[in-house]
C-alpha cells in the first residue's frame, strides 16, 4: 500500500486562467478532481497528501473532501518549485514505506495505472518506478543555436509521466540532498544518488495539461472514455 502525494501547487501561468492550474475547470469540475477520483478508486493507495498553492489550502481541502469523501487525506502548503512542493508534502508523513507522486495536471491517469505502478515497485524491489510512454517521434539534441548535436536512438527513449512510485527511504534521501530547483521529475533526484529506477509502460493519453489546447484534448479524451 502506498501514500499518494499530489503535486497541485503550480500557478498555471502558461494556461493564463488567472487561477492555479489545479482549480481550472475541466469537463465540468476542477482539474484536480480527476486524479483525486482515480486515486480514491485505486486499491493500493491508502491515503493522499495534496500540495496546495499557498493561500488555497482551504479551497483544496473542501474540494478533496467533496470529491472523495471516503479517502483519508491531508493538505500541505506547496513550495516555489514542484520538487519543493513534493518535499513539503512528504515532510509531515511518518511510517509510509511507499510513496506515489502524481501531478494534479495529469487528469487522465487511471486507478489501474496507479495500482500497476505500485505493484511493479513491489515486484521488482527497486527504488522507484516511473510511468512512461515509448517515444513515437525521433528526438534530436541541439545546442543553444539550434545546431543538431545528436540523434538519439528512439527505441530506447521513454517520455516520462507521473505517477512515479518510490520506496520512501531513497526518495527522502534524494529530496534532502538534491538540487530541487532544477529537477523536472522526482526520479532524476533518486537517480542522482544512485537509485535503481525502472519504467512502467503507460498510455500516451496520460498527458499533462500545460496549455489551453491540452485542456481541450483532455476534455475530448475524457468524453471518449465515458461513451
Ligand atoms: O508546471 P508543471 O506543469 O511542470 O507542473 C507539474 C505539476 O507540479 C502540476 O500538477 C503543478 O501543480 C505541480 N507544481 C507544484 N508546485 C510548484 C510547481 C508545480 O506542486 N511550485
Amino acid at each position: 500500500m502506498a501514500t499518494a502525494v499530489v503535486a497541485a501547487a503550480g500557478s498555471g501561468e502558461r494556461l493564463g486562467a488567472g487561477a492555479p492550474k489545479a482549480l481550472v475547470p475541466l469537463a465540468g469540475r476542477p482539474l484536480i478532481c480527476w486524479c483525486l477520483t482515480a486515486l480514491g478508486a485505486a486499491q493500493r493507495v491508502q491515503r493522499t497528501v495534496i500540495a496546495a498553492p499557498p493561500g488555497y489550502e482551504d479551497e483544496i481541502e473542501a474540494i478533496a473532501g467533496q470529491t472523495v469523501p471516503g479517502m483519508p487525506f491531508t493538505v500541505a502548503t506547496g513550495g516555489e518549485t514542484r520538487s519543493e512542493s513534493v518535499a513539503r508534502a512528504i515532510a509531515g508523513l511518518d511510517g509510509s514505506l511507499e510513496l506515489l507522486i502524481h501531478d494534479a495536471a495529469r487528469p487522465l491517469a487511471t486507478p489501474e495505472l496507479f495500482d500497476r505502478c505500485i505493484e511493479r515497485l513491489e515486484h521488482w524491489r527497486c527504488d522507484g518506478v516511473v510511468a512512461a510512454a515509448r517515444a513515437v517521434d525521433t528526438i534530436k539534441e541541439a545546442d543553444a543555436g539550434g545546431r543538431v548535436i545528436a540523434t538519439l536512438q528512439r527505441g530506447t527513449l521513454w517520455v516520462v509521466q507521473t505517477p512515479q512510485v518510490f520506496q520512501a527511504a531513497p526518495l527522502l534521501k534524494a529530496l534532502s540532498e538534491g538540487d530541487l530547483a532544477r529537477a523536472t521529475d522526482d526520479a532524476q533526484l533518486v537517480e542522482a544518488v544512485g537509485g535503481d529506477i525502472r519504467v512502467v509502460e503507460a498510455p500516451r493519453q496520460n498527458l499533462k495539461v500545460t496549455t489551453e489546447q491540452d485542456l481541450r484534448i483532455a476534455e475530448l479524451l475524457l468524453a471518449d472514455r465515458h461513451t
